[in-house]
């Protein structure tokens, strides 16, 4: 047997494991996912040459896998494949020099990575990675060739190495740490790491002899391959969930971009649960391989609540996390995920409404976020709201879409109304003129609703306006004989505007009210009503500034307003109050005022007042 071979590292190589030996710290780990996605890459190249006519094959038979051994007492971490292997100049080629160009570049890349072992496989050098916890690496292989001989090659990562003959070895490579670290020769930590990172490369891993991967990736696989269950036990897995999902779609695009994607949504929001905000659990990979766990960046905010993996060959391999962050590629993944979630969720609602409307009650505030801080996709985040309306029956709810597919012809907007229910949003008396017209308002109870459709301001070219806001005005009675008249009613107005200047900005007679004495308009403003509500839904206290003083209108045609109209001629105290209490009374129907018990006073002296007057 010939003395082995000395060999002196190419320069660049010198200086990388100079830095990977003394200053890469932070998750040392990845040396596992390098050195198992070299030997996937390794059987990956001979099963292509396998399935390609023409190539003599050493030990054809043998199977593709990967073996991981431990040895705690050796410490040592072992990992063999029965792939390509390498022949001596491929040793020398692949092992002793940096092939591509950018050497340098990476190079200054890892000085300022400070720390982070990540970046090592961004340039095609993860291999060297085995440094960072091993003192000395061995490599023995052997090519597939027929004619090849196997090859030991040795090296403490400083100066050089050494390569020497070795006889007897099976077609592929074994590599042999000696670990400086020795916690990586522990069998449930490289268990656990290459779970973490490697579970779903496609040959199986075996460590110490015991199946590790068992779970398949399955956004490799057809569609058609794949059963029901399949996919559930693949969400229960990746999206540590005890249940079904909701919804999933599985995906492939191939431009712009190569993606291969299955999402799911779960059936329960942990947010509703916990009240606090969630990750998104979309785990990006490269190949199989663990890139990001929980990418950030992957999808918007508003869409935290899916669960899944994308994977894309077009990402370098490994890119680091931070790199990951600003890089122009993560935008347009980003953009063509965030499309094909929306399409998706649609396609979704209009194949099984009843079924929509549980998921939007589960992850609904999730897309009403969307709308309010997305600009690019806030219309199409707002074709999947939902809401209850006076059309809609029950709990059942409408789309916008539908409500202006309903829209009676002379009416151009969309109204809303913000009410804790049902019978409160119909008692309003913001809703009469719209119940008397006969057009459709939504009835808003999540209070970030109105907030939200304020934002969104409007839909498919229709404004969307709070029926307080709304400048209808109703045809009058026609029999007038017990209103007001209009200079009667002007000088009504005139009066109260007086007595209730510290309240009110306006009083005027309305053109909207069929039903009740009066109501207040909230004035546009920045500090609104419902951006107070959405303040106090955060836990946020609305700014003291005080809110913008309402209008407020009364209504010529009612008794009561009438009334008051007389009374201020015999009793002008008593006929203020009696309108004092209107103003509490619409202020209280409006929500303006957070503690209707503050209004309770003076009724009952109100109350005391009258009665007397009955005996
Ligand atoms: P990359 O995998 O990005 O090319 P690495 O530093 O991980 O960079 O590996 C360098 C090269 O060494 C690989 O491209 C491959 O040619 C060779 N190599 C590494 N591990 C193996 C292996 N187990 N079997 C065959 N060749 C390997
Ligand atoms: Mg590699």
């Amino acid at each position: 047997m010939s003395k082995p071979e000395k060999h002196e590292f190419q320069a660049e190589i010198a200086q990388l494991l100079e830095i990977v030996i003394h200053s890469l710290y932070t998750e040392k780990e990845i040396f596992i996912r390098e050195l198992i996605s070299n030997a996937a890459d390794a059987n990956e190249k001979l099963q292509f040459l396998q399935q390609t006519a023409g190539n003599d094959i050493f030990e054809p038979e043998r199977p593709l896998s990967i073996r991981v051994v431990t040895d705690e007492d050796a410490k040592t971490v072992t990992i063999t494949d029965s792939g390509i292997g390498m022949t001596q100049a491929e040793l020398v080629e692949n092992l002793g020099t940096i092939a591509h160009s950018g050497s340098k570049a990476f190079l200054e890349q890892i000085k300022q990575a400070k720390g982070d072992a990540r970046l090592i496989g961004q340039f095609g050098v993860g291999f060297y990675s085995a440094f960072m916890v091993a003192d000395t690496v061995t490599v023995y292989t052997r090519s597939y060739r027929p004619d090849a001989q196997g090859w030991k090659w040795t090296s403490d990562g400083k100066t050089g190495y050494e390569i020497e003959p070795a006889e007897d070895l099976e077609r592929g490579t074994k590599i042999v740490l000696h670990l400086r670290d020795t916690e990586y020769s522990e069998g449930y930590k490289v268990e656990s790491i290459i779970k973490r990172y490697s579970n779903f490369v496609s040959f199986s891993i075996e460590l110490n002899g015991n199946p590790v991967n068992t779970i398949q990736p399955l956004w490799t696989k057809n569609r058609s391959e794949i059963s029901e269950d399949d996919y559930t036990e693949f969400y229960k897995y990746i999206g540590h969930d005890t249940e079904a999902p909701e919804y999933r779609l599985h995906f492939n695009a191939d431009a712009p971009l190569s993606i291969k994607a299955i999402l799911f949504v779960p059936e329960r929001s942990t947010e509703l649960i916990t009240m606090s905000r969630q990750e998104g659990e979309v785990h990006l990979y490269c190949k199989r391989v663990l890139i990001t766990a929980k990418a950030k960046g992957l999808f918007p905010d508003w869409l935290r609540f899916l669960k899944g993996v994308v994977d894309s060959e077009d990402l370098p391999l490994n890119i680091s996390r931070e790199t990951m962050q600003d890089s122009a590629l993560l935008r347009k993944i980003n953009e063509v995920l965030t499309k094909r979630v929306l399409k998706w969720l649609d396609e979704e609602a209009q194949s099984d409404a009843v079924k929509y409307a549980k998921f939007f009650a589960q992850h609904g505030h999730c897309l009403k976020e969307g709308v309010a801080m997305d600009w690019a996709h806030r219309e199409a985040i707002a074709k999947l709201l939902r809401f209850k309306s006076s059309l809609t029956e029950g709990e059942s709810l409408t789309s916008l879409a539908e409500y202006i597919a309903r829209m009676p012809e002379g009416q151009k907007e969309i109204y809303f109304l913000h009410a804790p229910d049902r019978e409160a949003a119909e008692a309003s008396p913001d809703f009469e003129v719209f119940r008397a017209k006969n057009w459709e308002v939504l009835f808003l109870e999540d209070p970030r609703d109105e907030f939200v459709l304020e934002h969104l301001h409007s839909f498919d070219g229709k404004n969307l306006v709070a029926t307080g806001k709304a400048d209808i005005t109703l045809e009058r009675p026609v029999d007038r004989s017990k209103s007001l008249t209009e200079e009667q009613a002007k000088e009504l107005a005139e009066f109260l505007k007086k007595a209730f200047a510290e309240r009110v900005s306006d009083v005027r007679s309305s053109q909207r009210l069929v039903g009740s004495p009066a109501a207040v308009r909230e004035p546009e403003g920045a500090m609104n009503a419902s951006m107070r509500r959405m303040m106090k839904m955060m836990g946020q206290e609305a700014p003291e500034t005080a809110a913008p003083k309402p209008d407020f209108e009364i209504n010529p045609d009612h008794p009561v307003i009438v009334g008051v109209e007389r009374l201020r001629h015999k009793d002008e105290a008593l006929a203020t109050q009696v309108a004092a209490q209107l103003l509490d009374n619409a202020m209280v129907a409006a929500g303006l005022i957070e503690d209707p018990r503050a209004v309770l006073g003076r009724l009952n002296l109100l109350l005391e007042k009258l009665l007397p007057n009955v005996g």
